[in-house]
């Protein structure tokens, strides 16, 4: 498969969707461990990133990537704006000028974004954040030949459940300490959706690197 501007715009629509329809659930996650907003930062955001790009016309990846991470920044409150705005800008970086990569450039372009969001926000994998599910699902995609769809998606699923019996290190939730314990980090949460909306683009279930 070749990921190009079509494709990268399906994705983030369909992460949209899946924002749109989640974002009570995500405002829930928020409200038992930080302070409720997550649902509207990220459904506020992807509007607004699906707006600016649907108006957008995009000759390559980096560019619309881009725009993606400069919409979120500006748009999105709290820390997951600037965190997912990082990754978005991290990804333009490694496609600039590209117009179609295959899986492993995709990847490789996935796990510039992981570097970004861990260099920002500082957390490891274990502190009850995004990277709970990010770092898992890029190793994943990294050391298959094949990636097979089902699995990219079980796996996003599992570490964000997993994220429920960790106490918070980093975020809003840290300052709840063991309270924090008992409940599935929002960020995880809509980071299973962002692989999972991925994941839908793999057609025939598998794509081979
Ligand atoms: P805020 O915490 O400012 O209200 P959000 O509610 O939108 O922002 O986002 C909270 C999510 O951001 C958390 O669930 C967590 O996954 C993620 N997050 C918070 N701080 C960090 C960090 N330092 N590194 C990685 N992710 C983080
Ligand atoms: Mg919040």
């Amino acid at each position: 498969m070749t990921f190009d501007v079509e494709q990268a715009k399906k994705w983030i629509m369909t992460f949209n969707d899946k924002i749109q329809e989640n974002k009570e659930y995500l405002t829930e996650l928020d409200q038992a461990i930080g302070d409720g907003d997550h649902g509207l930062n990220m459904a506020r955001g992807f509007q607004e990133t699906v707006k600016k790009i649907t108006e957008g016309k995009y000759d390559d990846l980096g560019s619309l990537f881009k725009d993606v991470g400069m919409t979120l920044i500006a748009k999105v409150g709290g820390a997951s704006g600037p965190l997912y705005g990082t990754a978005f800008m991290k990804a333009s970086l490694a496609l600039k000028g590209k117009k179609e990569v295959d899986i492993k450039a995709l990847v490789e372009a996935l796990a510039a974004s992981l570097d970004g969001l861990k260099v920002r926000g500082k957390a490891q994998v274990g502190d009850k954040t995004m990277i709970d599910v990010w770092e898992p699902v890029i190793e994943y995609m990294k050391n298959r030949e094949t990636i097979h769809s089902k699995e990219l998606t079980d796996l996003s699923k599992e570490k964000m459940d997993d994220t429920k019996e960790l106490e918070a290190k980093k975020g809003r939730a840290a300052y709840l300490g063991k309270r924090s314990i008992g409940h599935i980090d929002p960020g995880a949460a809509s980071s299973y959706l962002l692989f999972a909306s991925l994941a839908e683009l793999f057609e025939e279930g598998e794509v081979a690197q």
